[in-house]
């Protein structure tokens, strides 16, 4: 039995893969799974998002499907960009692009009002049509510029205040482990144990 992950985002895709590795669980993309769809992501919330995403493809093939809908909330810009991450600098934009929008609009905010987290809501349809729905979050602090080459999106300006790094200078392992999406799936880690039938 194989679960599908409803995304195009390959950094996305990865870090899930990477993350359900010790599951012995086929996890396979849209485009492994022969699936050409682009859904657009119009909600209002993360959820209703994640929700469409699964929904859309589990419609399509029956088979178990896993969404993943997330992004960036910072608290000086009243929480934005939110569900707007990906595209945050307009339809054109590019990750450079975002970080720079965020680092001009914080540019006169002090350190300590630099607060931020990403979220991280996962829907997880099962074959039979059950829907498992978890959230993972993690606090940050906006960083004055970019740091660190690894990840994707806003990692280089995520810093985590523990490790006094960025996500970009963590290593896949080390962001996996306290990640939004990390803690989204570790939530349904006994669903998916119970459901496949396997160990982690
Ligand atoms: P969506 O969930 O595909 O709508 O897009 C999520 C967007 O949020 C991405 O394009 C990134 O800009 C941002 N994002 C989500 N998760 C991460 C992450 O782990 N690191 C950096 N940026 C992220």
């Amino acid at each position: 039995m194989r679960l599908i992950v409803a995304s195009n985002n390959n950094h996305k895709i990865h870090e899930i893969k990477e993350i359900l590795k010790p599951f012995n669980i086929d996890v396979v993309s849209l485009k492994e799974a022969g699936i050409n769809i682009d859904i657009v992501e119009d909600e209002k919330t993360f959820e209703e998002n994640a929700y469409k995403k699964a929904k859309t493809i589990y419609d399509l093939t029956n088979e178990a499907v896993l969404a993943d809908d997330s992004g960036l909330e910072v608290y000086a810009l009243d929480n934005a960009p939110g569900v707007y991450s990906a595209r945050f600098a307009g339809e054109e934009c590019n990750y450079q692009k975002n970080n720079e929008k965020l680092l001009k609009l914080l540019e006169n905010v002090d350190d300590k009002d630099r607060g931020a987290r990403f979220v991280c809501t996962m829907i997880l349809i099962t074959k039979e049509g059950k829907v498992i729905k978890s959230v993972g979050t993690i606090e940050g602090v906006i960083s004055r510029e970019m740091k660190g080459n690894n990840g994707f999106g806003y990692d280089p300006l995520f810093i985590v205040p523990s490790l006094n790094k960025t996500f970009a200078e963590l290593s896949e392992e080390e962001k996996n482990k306290i990640s939004h999406r990390g803690r989204a799936l570790d939530n349904l880690k006994k669903e998916l144990e119970a459901y496949f039938n396997v160990r982690g």
